[in-house]
């Protein structure tokens, strides 16, 4: 009896757990084109005595606004979800057909949605494969490439979530241009000063995520057809311009993990309709079934990279430090 009550309690508490979560801006521009961080509200989420302890998982999606990083992070939040808060896993993650889709807010239209830097409010605790206990957390940026913002706050925010991050997804619009692969030279200068510090590759993992990837025929949708094109991409070729030939250097020396993942369109529903709610209903099978892999390559258990700075695995309270440094060395 008390344990039916108890665990009807805690079905309840995780019930309500998602959908009174929001998307936190931590990190905001400010007309001066410096940032300004919201320290409270990180102490909130990164203090709390449940995960202030836990080395910290952050899973961050990057890249130009209007190409669905926010609309992913929402499947995110449902895998996390089911797959940590109520203890089911497996393949029914995605939802039911019907289900509005929720989370960090996006939409269609030409608007910026998201401006700075955003975490989810809510903490995800998870053991790895070795039984080690960590908390996940997601970010959501916005800022990168478009056309209000200068280039340095692009860089900016690009810099910071990249460097606070433990796995940093590059949501690239139809394939990976020489244009995106410079956007990553920017910030990289960063990673490697870092690195002439400690002596160690000063991130974790880069995920190339590339948006209605239309060359089916010539690299299949998935992981297997990210890594035909990612090789292609980042081969230093003989005679290619030196410039181009130290961005691809860099990100090898960057990077712990570089990995790529083709997506396919997700039809016309998800792409135009203004009323389109994020039902599965909506959404072309292709994509869901690519969302089924991609999602826990990312988020499983077994998956799962841990944020490490200078060689020293980052627990959520040393986090909050790492945010407040880095955002005053980017003010400076
Ligand atoms: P963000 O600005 O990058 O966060 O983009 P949003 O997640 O807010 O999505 C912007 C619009 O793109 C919405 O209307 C989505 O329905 C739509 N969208 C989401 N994913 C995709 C995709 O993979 N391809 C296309 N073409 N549109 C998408
Ligand atoms: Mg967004």
């Amino acid at each position: 009896m008390v344990v039916k009550l108890q665990q009807k309690l805690l079905f309840k508490a995780n019930m309500e757990s998602l959908s009174s979560g929001q998307g936190i801006q931590v990190v905001r521009p400010s007309e001066e084109h410096t940032f300004l961080l919201d320290e409270e509200a990180l102490q909130r989420l990164l203090l709390r005595e449940d995960v202030r302890d836990r080395p910290v998982v952050l899973v961050s999606v990057a890249g130009a606004y209007r190409k669905g990083k926010s609309f992913l992070l929402d499947f995110f939040l449902r895998y996390l979800d089911r797959t940590y808060n109520n203890g089911e896993g497996g393949g029914e993650w995605l939802g039911r057909e019907d289900e509005a889709l929720k989370g960090f807010s996006w939409r269609g239209g030409s608007d910026r949605h998201t401006t700075g830097i955003h975490l989810w409010s809510q903490p995800f605790k998870a053991s790895l494969s070795n039984g080690e206990k960590v908390v996940v957390l997601l970010m959501d940026t916005q800022g990168t490439f478009d056309s209000n913002s200068t280039v340095k706050d692009n860089a900016t925010v690009f810099a910071l979530s990249t460097m606070l991050s433990s796995v940093q997804i590059y949501n690239l619009s139809q394939n990976i241009e020489e244009d995106d692969l410079q956007h990553l030279q920017l910030f990289m200068e960063y990673g490697r000063v870092a690195k002439d510090e400690i002596g160690g590759k000063p991130f974790q993992r880069l995920q190339f995520l590339v948006r209605d990837w239309s060359y089916p025929y010539d690299h299949p949708y998935g992981a297997v057809g990210g890594e035909q094109l990612l090789k292609k991409r980042l081969t230093v070729r003989e005679g290619q311009h030196e410039e181009l030939q130290r961005v691809r250097q860099d990100i090898a020396r960057c990077f712990e993990d570089v990995t790529c993942f083709l997506m396919p369109y997700p039809g016309t529903k998800v792409s135009t309709d203004p009323q389109f709610s994020g039902k599965l209903s909506d959404i072309d099978g292709e994509f869901k079934s690519c969302l089924k892999k991609l999602v826990p390559m990312l988020l499983a258990p077994e998956n799962l990279v841990t944020k490490k700075i200078g060689g020293q695995t980052v627990k959520a309270r040393d986090l909050l430090n790492y945010f407040k440094s880095y955002v005053e060395v980017f003010n400076s």
